[in-house]
């Protein structure tokens, strides 16, 4: 079996973000990128089942400006087999990405397409089940866990209040979730092994994809600062403000 994983090119997670001046959208001249941590649990996955003999390739897919072969290079040398690189402009929406990953997923065939719940730069979390629907394929979101049955894989999902088991038949989309996995760093060797391991660059337009946007951004701007918090002296002082100053009871 095939495994498609979509790795997307966010601001590294150390990164202070910063909104630009014009608040048009945020810095990222000269800001440190990385692969989105969510894309690297479900690379770590695929990773993981490939070894455990229950896939045969791993495919890495980016969608994005051309700097998105580093983040492609940094899959093959976590274990994918080979990249592709969608040229694209780095706002490219979940459903052009969705379209993008539909028309890859119609030439490769794969068993299985791994995402990310959500990537850390837009939090859309909109990727994967808009895929699931464009392919008309099962979908289990928010992955803890993942375990083929025969034909069938065993889904548990970290839903609010506990965990959801779903069998789903394959070819299925799954999304990553934070306690799936810890992701490998890529050994040395593996780095240098991923530098002879070829990536395919690709324009929307080969796939016949159009990638318009479909949303305006407004405006971007900075959350309100929190305010200092005060130490109340007992419960009475603490009911005392939370009825007169806050106004929550
Ligand atoms: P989102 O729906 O934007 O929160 O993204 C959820 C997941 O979809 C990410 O973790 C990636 O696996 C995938 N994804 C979103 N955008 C891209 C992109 N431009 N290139 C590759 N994968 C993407």
């Amino acid at each position: 079996m095939k495994i498609l994983v979509a790795v997307k090119r966010v601001i590294d997670a150390n990164v202070k973000v910063r909104v630009k001046a014009d608040q048009t959208g945020v810095e990222t001249a000269n800001v440190k990128m990385a692969m989105n941590p969510f894309c690297e649990i479900a690379l770590e996955e695929a990773v993981r089942l490939k070894e455990a003999g229950s896939a045969r390739e791993i495919v890495a897919v980016s969608a994005g400006p051309a700097a998105c072969q580093e983040t492609v290079r940094t899959a093959l040398a976590m274990g994918a087999d080979r990249g592709i690189v969608v040229e694209a402009p780095a706002e490219i929406e979940p459903l052009a990405v969705a379209k993008l990953l539909k028309a890859i997923a119609a030439r490769e065939t794969p068993g299985l397409i791994l995402l990310g719940k959500q990537a850390v730069d837009d939090d859309c979390n909109q990727t994967g089940q808009m895929l699931a629907a464009l392919l008309g394929w099962a979908q289990g979101t928010f992955a803890s866990k993942l375990v083929f049955e025969g034909d069938k894989l065993r889904v548990t999902r970290e839903v609010d209040g506990g965990l959801e088991i779903l069998l789903l038949k394959l070819p299925a989309v799954v999304t990553a979730d934070l306690r799936l996995n810890t992701p490998r760093y890529a050994s040395l060797p593996n780095i240098m092994k991923a530098k002879k391991k070829p990536i395919e660059t690709m324009k929307p337009g080969d796939f016949g994809v159009d990638i318009a946007p479909r949303l305006e951004i407004l405006k971007v701007a900075e959350p309100p600062k929190r305010k200092t918090g005060v130490r109340v002296a007992d419960v009475a002082d603490l009911i005392g403000r939370l009825r007169n100053e806050a106004k929550v009871i």
